[in-house]
């Protein structure tokens, strides 16, 4: 029982949340998505996030739309960042300007790539402190895809504390 893939409940600080929408909410000003990761640790089928990561990016404008791109370098950062302070990553969340979904380029360019790992879309550039109910939540399953899951529910469920 150690698998993130085992985890029935994802448990995350109200502070947490609200610090990760006004940084994407800061980068929405610009007419850019944002990209924020929630850490903490697994205690038997319940993670708790201690820590919001607000990695270093650059917004993109493609022809596919927005993204919001984190180099290797960084990534090589942050896991040794997670590594050292024995944090795992358990979730992305990102903006779009407008609904909130799951894109192609979202699937191809995951930060969290453990199975059993989070992935949070938020609508209109996090404009609002939206409530989950009101953003697209993804699970990672056993076969590497990004489905959608009903948050309000275990296995998937999430709780803001
Ligand atoms: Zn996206």
């Amino acid at each position: 029982m150690s698998e993130l893939s085992d985890v029935i409940e994802l448990q995350v600080p109200l502070q947490v949340m609200q610090e990760g929408y006004e940084f994407m909410r800061t980068a929405g000003r610009m007419r850019l998505e944002g990209m924020v990761l929630w850490a903490g640790r697994q205690e038997d089928r319940t993670f708790r996030v201690t820590e919001l990561i607000i990695p270093r990016q650059r917004g993109l404008s493609t022809p596919d739309g927005l993204c919001a791109i984190v180099d290797g370098t960084e990534l090589r950062r942050l896991n040794i960042h997670l590594y050292q302070s024995e944090l795992e990553l358990v979730a992305q969340i990102h903006s779009h300007p407008d609904r909130a979904y799951h894109s192609s380029t979202d699937d191809r360019h995951a930060i969290a790539t453990t199975i059993g790992s989070f992935s949070i879309v938020v609508p209109n550039f996090a404009m609002v402190n939206y409530a989950l109910a009101e953003c697209a939540v993804y699970r990672l399953d056993e076969y590497g895809s990004w489905l959608e899951v009903d948050e309000s529910l275990p296995p998937n469920k999430i709780v803001v504390i």
